[in-house]
């Protein structure tokens, strides 16, 4: 029996990498995008996966997805919550508005997203994984306001894990330095000093943390629920 999977935040980087990951599997896949209409509408028709464009800081764009997505599924198994952009400046130079926006795509729209499915994974007693990051748990200079959306994703996790249990199952997945658009903002001194505090002397590649993603939605992980996956390469142990 295939399984059911959404997946916010899935046309780009580790997103794309979790649809290619679960669509081959054999889990009927629906994504949601932004801004990459094109990349979205290309990994929809290699993968046969669905895509929806939904911004998940808005509510109604968020519950009328849910809907449309359950009501074509009629059932979940798995919600995972990828969705996110990173935001580098000093709190200083933070505005309300870019510190709102951080917290509204990684924290509001990882609520918004477990509201509106919880009723259907209840159901199949499902799983959701949240992406928050090495430095929701460390903290990251100059990423003052990502880390505290990260980290809150972390308290989410947490929170829902023992509410949301025995019949929903709640992960989140902490990666490291992996190779996306959002690690090419680097400059390449800048990359080299993030690859000297790695362990394992390499960056990630989407496509381990789509593995990771995969596990803890699979019956593999049926005993495990509240934890924070690192992803990391050692980085931070
Ligand atoms: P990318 O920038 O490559 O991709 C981000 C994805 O999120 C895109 O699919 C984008 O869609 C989507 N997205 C962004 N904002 C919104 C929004 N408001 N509504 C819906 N979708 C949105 O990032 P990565 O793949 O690198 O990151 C994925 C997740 O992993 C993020 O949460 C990030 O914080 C986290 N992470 C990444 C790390 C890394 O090193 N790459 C390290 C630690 C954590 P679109 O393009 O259509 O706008």
């Amino acid at each position: 029996m295939p399984r059911h999977i959404l997946i916010a935040g899935g046309s780009r980087g580790i997103g794309a990498a979790m649809v290619r990951r679960f669509s081959r599997q054999g889990d009927l896949t629906a994504f949601t995008y932004l801004k990459s209409e094109q990349e979205a509408q290309t990994l929809a028709r290699e993968t046969g996966a669905l895509a929806y464009p939904c911004d998940s800081r808005d509510e109604a764009q968020v519950k009328d997805t849910c809907r449309r997505v359950l009501s074509l599924f009629h059932t979940l198994d798995a919600l995972v919550v990828n969705a996110g952009t990173a935001l580098y400046r000093v709190l200083e130079d933070t505005s309300l508005p870019e510190w709102e926006d951080q917290l509204s795509i990684h924290l509001t729209g990882a609520f918004l997203f477990a509201r509106e499915t919880l009723p259907a994974l209840r159901e199949k007693q499902g799983a959701a994984v949240f992406v928050s990051s090495v430095w929701g748990q460390t903290g990251g200079s100059a990423e003052t306001a990502y880390s505290a959306a990260k980290a809150g994703l972390i308290g989410l996790t947490r929170a829902l894990a023992k509410e949301a249990a025995p019949l929903v199952r709640v992960n989140c997945i902490a990666p490291g330095m992996i190779h996306t658009d959002m690690l090419s903002r680097f400059s390449s001194d800048e990359q080299e000093d993030l690859l000297a505090q790695i362990p394992l002397e390499r960056f990630g590649e989407p496509a381990e943390v789509a593995a990771a993603a995969a596990f803890l939605c699979s019956p593999d992980a049926r005993y495990i629920t509240g934890q924070v996956l690192a992803v990391n390469g050692g980085q931070y142990i």
